[in-house]
């Protein structure tokens, strides 16, 4: 049974139009979106700035209430529960944020941010809490004289480690990783990718890993999604995904993954996608990247494609297929 399963969440915004304010559109941040997350195991969630991958992972835990949809933790529907009801489910599912700047509140110590939860979830006393975090801080890489220290004395490497040892503090099984990457320079993205990894074997964790390019998810995924505009429009399994990509928005975001090697770079054609991503409010009928297709035909305007699964578990909602 998966860890986590998504059946048709939606989560829209309303607004409000007109003079009076009182005409509501929607922005339909997420919309239809299903996938379910195997224990042990990542799906990356990737596609540009909007495409409703952020929203995607705060609804799933709840940051958000979401418009419709089931969220199966473990087979019990969380969607709909109170933040009462979802006390336990908190615990069990943690957030680890993009900006390691502004998710680390500068007032507390290193040792009160990473040992807030427990006390919010009452799992042990000062004692044990004071270990807990020594080994937490221990398990990321710092060390028990950090505990004293604040956010400010840490580079941004090392603040993201914080926020890692924050998350991990009630022991959760499933971890949404919000862009936890793309804040840090080049050369601490790989640290902190494999420590995740390690973290994620030593400890039997879950991960939904969220990046706007394939390139930061490629080793850590097993299944990768891909978004745009608030739908879902590619799930394949890793490999097959980065062999054999099939929607057209998928094929122009792995052709722009830089290539080291200048003679593989000289042969690789980059697909420009022209056009700007279109507004997710009250989005127009039929294929929703179809402004910016080559591909399009007639009823790309007309239908919404669906999700189709071609074998081995590859989908995608394209007419071409
Ligand atoms: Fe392009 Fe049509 Fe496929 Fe949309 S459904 S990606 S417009 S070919």
């Amino acid at each position: 049974m998966p860890i986590l399963e998504v059946k048709n969440l939606k989560k829209y915004f309303p607004i409000k139009k007109g003079l009076l304010g009182n005409k509501l559109s929607l922005v339909k941040a997420v919309d239809d979106v299903s996938f379910s997350i195997e224990k042990g195991e990542t799906l990356g969630l990737v596609g540009e700035s909007g495409c409703g991958k952020t929203t995607t992972g705060r609804t799933l835990i709840k940051l958000y209430e979401p418009t419709s949809g089931e969220i199966l933790f473990n087979g019990k529907n969380i969607a709909n529960l109170s933040s009462k009801e979802m006390l336990p489910y908190r615990r069990k599912m943690q957030m680890i944020f993009q900006d390691p700047y502004a998710s680390l509140d500068s007032r507390m110590t290193v040792g009160d941010i990473v040992g807030e939860a427990i006390d919010i979830h009452k799992l042990m006393g000062p004692k044990d809490k004071e270990e807990r975090v020594n080994y937490l801080l221990n398990k990321v890489g710092l060390n028990k004289d950090h505990a004293s220290r604040y956010p400010h004395e840490f580079s941004g490497g090392q603040r993201q480690r914080i926020g890692i040892a924050r998350s991990l503090a009630v022991e959760p099984e499933f971890i949404v990783c919000d862009e936890p990457i793309s804040a840090l320079d080049v050369s601490i993205q790989a640290q902190v990718v494999n420590m995740l990894e390690e973290l994620q074997s030593d400890l039997g964790l879950t991960y939904l890993f969220i990046a706007h390019d394939l390139s930061m998810v490629k080793h850590i995924s097993n299944k990768i999604g891909v978004m745009y505009l608030g739908k879902m429009v590619e799930l394949s399994p890793s490999r097959e995904l980065y062999k054999t990509p099939l929607h057209p928005y998928t094929q122009a975001l792995l052709s722009s993954i830089p290539i080291p090697d200048p003679k593989m770079a000289a042969k690789n054609k980059r697909i420009m996608l022209e056009g700007e991503t279109p507004s997710p409010i009250d989005p127009a009928p039929g294929c929703r990247f179809k402004n910016r297709c080559k591909f399009a035909k007639p009823i790309c305007g007309d239908i919404e494609p669906i999700l189709k699964d071609m074998g081995n578990g590859h989908c995608v909602a394209c007419h071409l297929y």
